[in-house]
């Protein structure tokens, strides 16, 4: 088997929470739990859970955007919790972040220009202003937009315009991987698809590989390879997109499954309602974190966490019944 281009082992990030006259800590924010996947060179992670599960921290973790508790990443072989600030810079050439909102993460004082071309400064990709202005308009044009758009300003933009921004200057360094974190999230759903089918056309033109966080399926069911599914800073299931959406095993999975709609009138899927909210990830459950809100928890359930196992090749499941 070849060597995956990110691997991800136990990936732990707790974020302290502090109070009380001497700042101590007094509780700890469990956002990551014990993450592990592998994404291969040109392939499709879809991450895919709930707000607040954990998903865009694990985006961050591996991007060392923020500095995880604990665990290891491995980008094309290499250590990346190890590196110093040198190491990592030359590192995030090849990884790149697309952010969910396209409204917040473009600066407004800066043109298009600059922004779309600031890594090319950063990593001294450009040899003069002419250069630099050629990269900028290739870029542009690259994701559906005109060159002459760099001198003016993010505002002057719509959302969907202001996303293909983000993906060009994530574009700009040329990387390998890229982690969109819920790129299309904030964005009205006709124009949802055009994003989604840019990104798609760009991976196949550059060969990328993507890690795509979403907090509902039915976005990444056509863009991903695999998908993996988090509940509380933990995956519960890891499969190949079209199994997952065919025959989901683990009983989060189903009820996320069951509430995205079908567009064949003929074909019914039973709603799965989940009882209560997300619980508190200060103080997550025990034994299997969804024990609380699954229908079909027994007792072992709250007393022995579910390991994720594989069920069958390529699929995992954490669910002591899946089978
Ligand atoms: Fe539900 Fe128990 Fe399976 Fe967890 S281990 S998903 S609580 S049945």
């Amino acid at each position: 088997m070849t060597e995956p281009l990110l691997r991800v082992k136990d990936l732990v990030k707790h974020f302290p929470i502090t109070g009380g006259l001497l700042t101590r800590e007094v509780e700890r924010v469990h956002a990551v739990d014990g993450v592990t996947f592998d994404i291969a060179a040109g392939e499709t992670l879809g991450l895919v859970g709930e707000s607040g599960c954990g998903k865009s921290t694990t985006g961050r973790c591996i991007l060392r955007l923020i500095e995880p508790t604990s665990g290891e990443v491995w980008f094309n072989g290499r250590s990346l919790t190890a590196l110093d600030r040198h190491g990592l810079r030359q590192v995030r050439r090849d990884m790149q972040i697309i952010f969910q909102d396209p409204y917040a993460s473009l600066n407004p004082r800066m043109t298009v220009g600059a922004i779309v071309g600031e890594a090319l400064v950063i990593h001294d990709l450009a040899k003069n202003a002419r250069e630099f202005d050629d990269r900028v308009a290739h870029l542009l044009e690259t994701v559906g937009l005109h060159p002459e758009h760099m001198r003016r300003y993010p505002h002057e933009f719509s959302g969907g315009q202001r996303q293909r921004i983000g993906i060009a200057r994530a574009l700009a360094v040329s990387p390998k991987l890229i982690v969109c974190d819920e790129p299309v999230s904030a964005l009205d759903v006709s124009i949802q698809a055009q994003v989604i089918n840019l990104l798609e056309d760009l991976q196949e033109k550059f060969n990328l590989t993507y890690l795509f966080i979403a907090h509902d399926l039915s976005v990444v069911e056509h863009i991903s390879t695999r998908v993996a599914v988090m509940y509380l800073g933990r995956i519960v299931e890891v499969a190949p997109a079209r199994e997952l959406y065919t025959a989901p095993k683990h009983p989060y999975t189903e009820a996320l499954l069951s509430a995205v709609p079908i567009p064949d009138p003929d074909v019914a899927r039973k709603r799965i309602v989940l009882e209560g909210d997300v619980p508190n990830p200060t103080r997550p459950p025990s034994g299997c974190h969804f024990h609380t809100r699954c229908p079909r928890a027994e007792q072992r359930c709250s007393r022995e966490a579910p390991l994720l196992r594989e069920i069958s090749p390529g699929r995992l499941s954490a669910c002591h019944f899946s089978t």
